[in-house]
């Protein structure tokens, strides 16, 4: 997990190849949510205090391959600029002639934000001449911030690594190393995980490897259906994986043999319907009526989840334990939110993952409260699911 860092690098004077990852919504031609970029800024900020000329990459959205104006990064660059409070060059393309004589131009302290690399097909594809011409944007210093790409084998984020004297991680991929590595590795124990969303299917993995290392698994959301089912509960209309009902049968197993058991809601929230105004009710898990559907946890549950959570010292949270989108379900989510920050202040570890629950800690204003807020969404993912990311393992001294 020793990765060089970016506080162990000269960069006076050099040109340092900056990966963020800057992949933002956009709406109206502006930055609808900053959040990515203000992530990034420390490091940044280090780079210019320290006279390197910054050039930046990132992608943004999935163009195929080629430029498409409603993935361009310049309304990056234009808000990049206000939170620096500094002139940005905007390269319109990432390699050629153009960015590479305008990167020489830079002065020490100068950033430059280069287009779109998924503007070029041969990012994707790890492509070796296309990565060497993104080096050629640098003075042989790459440094990688971009977490929520590192599960990606891409030319920025892996190739380029090739082709320069040293890889290092910047500021915010290193605090996402050090939380989730220490989460991972050395937890201070009790540790708790809190897994919840839509599906089981996308968190399978993670629920075999957390159940390895931690001591007790949280299970909420559309998820506890499945495990539900498996069970043998009726479970009305509520979102249930049908060709994954075995398979948690079996986690059901596996995890209580490997004494961290599986916590599953005794309560929940059931509607008739998603509109505004369907009818709600509070009942027991086992028999949900064949009209309705579970969309929350109930009190029982909250209050059951808390003290599980007030015990913990170190909380991984990834998933929202309801639909929270909708007012009417939010309930359960937010308490969980709170309830991790309340044991934050308390001095436990506490890691939040995946977009909807940084949403989700955000709405509960306790957001500052929490440790370590991930950024990266699929990145997090295979993170906890033991997985080695490509991004993170180009990273060593070349
Ligand atoms: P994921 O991307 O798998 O983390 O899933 C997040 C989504 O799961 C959110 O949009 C939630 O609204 C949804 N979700 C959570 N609980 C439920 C539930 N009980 N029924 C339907 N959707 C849910």
């Amino acid at each position: 997990m020793n990765k060089l860092s970016i506080r162990e690098l000269e960069l006076k004077g050099k040109r340092v190849f900056v990966r963020a990852d800057f992949n933002v919504p956009l709406a109206d031609g502006k930055v609808a949510d900053d959040t990515r970029i203000r992530a990034t800024l420390p490091t940044l900020r280090l780079a210019m205090e320290r006279g390197a000329r910054v050039v930046v990459a990132s992608h943004l959205g999935r163009p195929k391959g080629k430029p498409e104006e409603k993935y361009s990064l310049a309304p990056v660059a234009a808000r990049l600029k206000e939170l620096l409070g500094k002139p940005v060059v905007f390269a319109s393309d990432c390699v050629g002639e153009g960015p590479v004589s305008r990167s020489r131009a830079l002065k020490d302290g100068d950033v430059m934000l280069v287009e779109n690399v998924r503007f070029h097909a041969e990012e994707e594809k790890n492509d070796e001449k296309f990565s060497k011409q993104l080096a050629e944007l640098c003075d042989g210093i790459f440094v990688c911030d971009a977490f929520g790409s590192a599960h990606r084998a891409h030319a920025s984020v892996v190739g380029i690594t090739h082709f320069v004297k040293q890889a290092a991680a910047g500021l915010l991929m290193e605090q996402e190393l050090k939380y989730l590595g220490q989460a991972m590795t050395n937890p201070e124990r009790p540790f708790v995980a809190i897994l919840g969303g839509a599906k089981v299917s996308d968190k399978i993995e993670v629920i075999e490897n957390l159940m390895k290392i931690a001591n007790t698994m949280l299970i909420g959301g559309a998820m506890a259906y499945t495990f539900f089912r498996a069970k043998g509960y009726t479970t009305g209309k509520s979102l249930v994986e049908e060709d994954k009902v075995d398979l948690a049968l079996t986690l059901l197993g596996e995890a209580r043999e490997r004494h961290c058991p599986i916590v599953l809601p005794v309560d929940h929230v059931l509607a008739r319907g998603l509109e505004e105004g369907a009818q709600t009710q509070i009942t027991g898990v086992e028999g949900t009526p064949a009209d309705w559907m579970g969309l929350d946890i109930g009190p029982k549950t909250i209050d059951l989840f808390r003290k599980e959570i007030a015990g913990a010292k170190t909380i991984v949270w990834n998933g929202p334990v309801g639909m929270f989108e909708k007012p009417a379900f939010a309930r359960g989510t937010l308490a969980i939110a709170q309830a991790v920050a309340d044991a934050t202040m308390k001095g436990t570890t506490s890691i939040v993952g995946g977009g909807d629950n940084v949403a989700a800690v955000e709405q509960a204003g306790v957001a500052e409260k929490i440790s370590h807020i991930s950024t990266g969404g699929g990145a997090s993912l295979e993170f906890l699911a033991g997985r080695k990311l490509p991004g993170v393992e180009a990273l060593t001294n070349c």
